[in-house]
């Protein structure tokens, strides 16, 4: 009996110092939401009278195309729940139908879709082909550069998806842009016997914060990003942020006759549209249209924002050199701007207060803190972007980019 009690304070004692973080990081998170909340309340409305601001997903796959049991049903209403404006389905071919031609496309519930795909070339080279016209997959391109040109061909835009297995940057050209941040490999790369006990602790207060566990930065893909647009060889490429949405990272326990006993589900339709969008700026008082949101989108007239720290609506990033005559006629991000003699003035706005870095080339040129509007003279040629964060948070976030633009060249 001594012996039996013994073992059991030793294992009273074990569980005490194993979970004692865990609980620990359920009060942060909770503190953390209430944070969130307060930030959300402070938030300026969208000002602007020229543009307005379209939050939306990119790549999102349904059951039509595999590893994933996703109805349209579960897509649209996990849409709405996050007021989005529209979402871009990147469906997987298959070999036995079009899956780009049966996914979801036009509004429905109030929210616009895109069809589209997402190709792989020899297991590497991924893409998001989406908008435009079928362009006939049969038979499959011999080669990447093939693939993009046949999808520019049918009038579609091309994005390079999961950066970080991509491998023809030298050779591949003609594509529109990249995923910046990609929020399945961002997930996959978490500790799952930490996943498991923070979940056991937090999911049921917070199943939408366990995604702060693993959020990391996107600077390799922020470094390529700058590679290519940068230096004499530089392009005009937009960024991107790729949801990935499958509805299927999670840890599963089930007893021996199939019966879930513990699901944590890190990324259902509704978590993964929470967390990060892509927003889009198109003139006031049009309508969103697929033809119009395309355009915008290729003209990079558009953010990457982790929507889950504060909604990022209404942030600009503008310039102007002077020659213009009225506001309308500034420079957006993903614009060219021409310097004239005194420079070109750049403009940030912010919904809530916030840390501001302008970045020239790759580099850190200018910061500014707690401001939420911001003007800067640029008086050298270079790509400029911006990253926002939010001091705010609680450490690691107020180090992680809460919104990163798409840059103005200045030339
Ligand atoms: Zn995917």
């Amino acid at each position: 009996m001594k012996r039996l009690l013994k073992l059991l304070a030793v294992v009273l004692l074990v569980a005490l110092v194993t979970q004692t973080p865990f609980i620990y990081r359920r009060y942060q998170l909770g503190r953390l939401n209430a944070k969130i909340h307060e930030l959300n309340n402070e938030r300026a409305a969208d000002a602007d009278p020229v543009y307005a601001d379209h939050k939306g997903v990119i790549h999102v796959h349904s059951f039509l195309g595999g590893h994933s049991a996703g109805t349209f049903a579960d897509i649209t209403q996990a849409a709405q729940a996050n007021g989005l404006a529209f979402v871009v389905m990147t469906e997987h071919p298959s070999g036995d139908f079009d899956t780009r031609a049966l996914t979801l496309r036009g509004v429905r519930g109030g929210v616009l879709f895109v069809a589209g795909n997402e190709t792989s070339e020899s297991d590497a080279d991924r893409f998001l082909t989406f908008g435009g016209t079928a362009s006939g997959d049969a038979p499959a391109p011999s080669s990447t550069q093939e693939r993009i040109d046949r999808a520019r061909a049918a009038g579609q835009l091309v994005f390079v998806a999961h950066p970080e297995t991509f491998r023809s940057w030298r050779e591949a050209g003609g594509f529109d842009g990249m995923e910046i941040y990609n929020l399945h490999a961002d997930a996959k790369q978490i500790n799952r016997p930490l996943l498991f006990f923070d979940g056991l602790w937090s999911y049921r207060s917070y199943p939408h914060l366990l995604w702060t566990r693993f959020y990391q930065s996107p600077d390799a893909n922020l470094r390529r990003f700058d590679e290519l647009t940068g230096g004499a060889a530089g392009r005009k490429i937009v960024a991107i942020a790729g949801n990935d949405a499958h509805a299927n990272v999670g840890l599963t326990f089930q007893d021996l006759a199939g019966h879930t006993v513990f699901g944590l589900k890190l990324d259902p339709y509704e978590r993964s549209f929470q967390v990060v969008r892509t927003h889009v700026l198109v003139a006031r008082g049009q309508a969103l249209s697929e033809e119009n949101l395309l355009a915008a989108l290729a003209r990079g007239h558009a953010y990457v924002a982790f929507d889950i720290l504060c909604d990022a609506s209404g942030f600009r990033f503008t310039a102007s050199n002077g020659t213009e005559q009225k506001f309308a006629e500034h420079k957006l991000m993903g614009d060219e701007i021409a310097r004239t003699g005194a420079g070109v003035r750049l403009r940030v706005t912010t919904p809530v207060r916030s840390r501001i870095e302008i970045i020239r080339d790759g580099q850190v040129v200018n910061e500014a803190r707690d401001v939420s509007s911001h003007e800067w003279t640029a008086n050298e040629a270079g790509v400029y972007r911006v990253v926002c964060y939010l001091p705010q948070l609680s450490a690691p976030l107020d180090a992680k980019p809460w919104i990163i633009s798409n840059p103005i060249y200045v030339r």
